[in-house]
């Protein structure tokens, strides 16, 4: 399938990854938002939050596990971070392969338009 997260699961792409699990992978954003900035995203070809199907809810909580998880071991759970996950064009979504960015390291600014 063409599709650039897809191939960063099957390891034809390279990532810098730094978590992975039987259902998710998370590696750092090739263009950062914020010091730390890591992309969470399930193995299984997703396209947006649209496409996941109740069947996919235990999916979802393993990418937000996974979030959790990796804010601490990268040291930015206590002061905090965000979760963001984009859908489609009005959400700028780019790549359409479901994903969550956790951006931290920094205070962000407000986000709400
Ligand atoms: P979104 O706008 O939510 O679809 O975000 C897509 C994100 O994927 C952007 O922040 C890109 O910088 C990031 N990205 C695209 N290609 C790669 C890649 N090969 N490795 C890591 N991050 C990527
Ligand atoms: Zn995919």
């Amino acid at each position: 399938m063409d599709c650039i997260f897809c191939k960063i699961v099957e390891g034809s792409i390279p990532s810098n990854k730094v978590y992975e699990n039987d259902s998710v992978v998370a590696f750092h954003d090739i263009q950062p938002a914020a010091p730390v900035h890591i992309l969470i995203i399930p193995k299984k070809h997703i396209p947006t939050m649209n496409d996941a199907a109740p069947e996919d809810n235990e999916l979802i909580g393993d990418i937000f596990a996974a979030a959790r998880h990796i804010a601490k071991e990268l040291g930015i759970a206590e002061d905090g971070y965000r979760l963001i996950n984009n859908v489609n064009s009005d959400g700028g979504q780019v790549v359409y392969h479901l994903h969550v960015h956790l951006l931290g390291g920094k205070k962000l600014g407000s986000l709400l338009a």
